[in-house]
């Protein structure tokens, strides 16, 4: 068996006995406002360790608010979150970004650097990791994500599926609680979506913590533990994907799959 702990982890191909150290996370309350407009109006979700939460709903829900309230790119006006029983609002940043990861719609690598560079500049500018280590690290997670061949590519010449690649090598290299992706896969070209959602499957199984903010009504059902329909900031329906998809109660759940399904 591979042995357990934070950098002794196989590769994605073969490693169905990979060791994540999730955390649970709970949200209570939380609401948020940009200026006058209230964006999250009382939320409660519970994310238990090794689970995977779905969120849907439709655009201006407030789906990547509560996201971004998640890690703190915005502050909440009121309510916790707790990770592991600790709250996150009180946390120093330094502490939340190695603790909680996230991957965006856009990717948001650094042009001018290659794939292996990006992944460690993380590690050296957050966790303060030696070069030499960040380095060790940085690969194994490019080989992790299928990407060993890619490392000293820069982000332009890799395809948009190779580049949200790297942004999730990125994300695990810091070896997160919780790994939170907001439409990961809305920008990218259609051939180029199965290789990401497969990746996410992936680790999903091998028992990452993931909040997901998607779309992708097909990966929703076939990898969540839980799905998540928002509206309006709040929460309307929260349960398996076969009562959400199969058997939702709501007007407003059954009008929003009406849509996209
Ligand atoms: P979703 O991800 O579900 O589409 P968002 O969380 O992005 O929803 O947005 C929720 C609401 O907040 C929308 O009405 C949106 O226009 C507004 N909003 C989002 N970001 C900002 C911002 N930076 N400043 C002001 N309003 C914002
Ligand atoms: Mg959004």
């Amino acid at each position: 068996a591979a042995p357990s702990g934070p950098h002794s982890i196989t590769g994605v191909a073969n490693c169905d006995n990979r060791h994540f150290r999730g955390g649970t996370l709970q949200i209570r309350d939380l609401s948020m406002a940009y200026g006058e407009l209230e964006v999250l109006k009382g939320v409660d979700l519970d994310i238990p360790a090794g689970t995977v939460t779905c969120i849907i709903g439709p655009s201006g829900s407030g789906k990547s608010t509560l996201l971004r309230c998640m890690n703190r790119l915005v502050e909440p006006k009121g309510g916790d979150i707790r990770l592991d029983g600790e709250s996150i609002l009180a946390m120093r940043p330094e502490k939340l970004r190695r603790r909680v990861g996230m991957v965006f719609q856009h990717f948001n690598l650094f042009p001018d650097h290659t794939a292996l560079e990006n992944v460690m500049l993380a590690l050296t500018k957050i966790k303060k990791m030696p070069r030499q280590e960040a380095r060790r690290v940085a690969e194994a997670r490019l080989a992790d994500v299928g990407l060993a061949a890619r490392r000293d590519h820069r982000p332009a010449g890799l395809s948009g599926g190779q580049q949200q690649r790297v942004a999730i090598a990125r994300a695990l290299a810091m070896d997160p609680e919780i790994i939170l992706f907001d439409e990961v896969t809305s920008a990218l070209d259609p051939e180029l979506v199965k290789g990401v959602l497969d990746l996410m499957a992936t680790l999903g199984r091998q028992g990452m913590t993931m909040a997901v903010v998607t779309h992708e009504m097909g990966f929703a059902r076939r990898v969540a533990d839980q799905v998540v329909f928002m509206d309006e900031g709040r929460i309307v329906e929260a349960g398996s994907p076969q009562q959400i998809f199969d058997d939702p109660q709501s007007v407003r759940l059954k009008r929003f799959l009406a849509e996209v399904l």
